[in-house]
């Protein structure tokens, strides 16, 4: 089972690679992001305490997105390996995860950190606002919060993997592809398939 964390700031590109490399590698999806919004608009009382922090620009608690997490491990016992996207964001969710892939004997394959500027992010998630339907990306006070969430609490999560020498950075500027190709270069080096 391989395991992949695809990291970065909001508006790295984490969704729109996410996309790509499923179908490539044939990789479960589980973005927490998109689970989030899931529950809100199914209306469950998960859903409802996320609300209020997303529309913040503020993540969600640990305990959480962690019982999320563990829920989609286990709807998907037969999995060939798991794409994370928007998760690990704290430390602590970084180390449940651990916990939670030891205990199905599999652990991080390798985490691809995408880098982009601030000013590019808040450009490309103002615009991501035009269409997305996301009322967190119309607003720059909403998604200035969000970079400072991730440059306060999540960043810290690539030092974690670094300990273990799993980190590698890819520049998230340039073409889809481009980035794509750079992408799927460092899979295969450790996917087997
Ligand atoms: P983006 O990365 O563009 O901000 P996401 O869809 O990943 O978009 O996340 C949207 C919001 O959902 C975040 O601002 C946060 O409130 C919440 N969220 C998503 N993933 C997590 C997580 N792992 N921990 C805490 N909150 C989260």
């Amino acid at each position: 089972m391989f395991n992949l964390i695809l990291f970065g700031p909001p508006g790295s590109g984490k969704g729109t690679q996410s996309e790509k490399l499923m179908a490539k590698y044939g990789l479960k999806h589980l973005s927490t992001g998109d689970l989030l919004r899931s529950e809100i608009s199914r209306q469950t009382s998960l859903g409802q305490a996320a609300k209020g922090f997303m529309d913040k620009g503020q993540l969600v608690p640990d305990e959480v997105v962690i019982g999320m997490i563990s829920s989609a491990l286990d709807e998907n016992p037969h999995a060939t390996g798991f794409l994370y996207d928007g998760f690990p964001r704290t430390s602590a969710q970084a180390e449940a995860l651990d916990k939670l892939l030891h205990l199905k004997k599999a652990s991080i394959g390798v985490m691809l950190a995408l880098d982009v500027s601030e000013e590019e992010l808040v450009k490309r998630l103002l615009k991501r606002g035009e269409t997305s339907g996301r009322s967190d990306d119309t607003n720059e006070q909403v998604i200035r919060a969000r970079i400072t969430e991730y440059q306060t609490k999540t960043a810290a999560v690539a030092d974690y993997y670094h300990q273990f020498n799993k980190v590698v950075m890819i520049k998230g500027e340039g073409t889809i592809d481009e980035i794509f190709g750079e992408l799927c270069k460092e899979i295969d080096k450790r996917i087997n398939r």
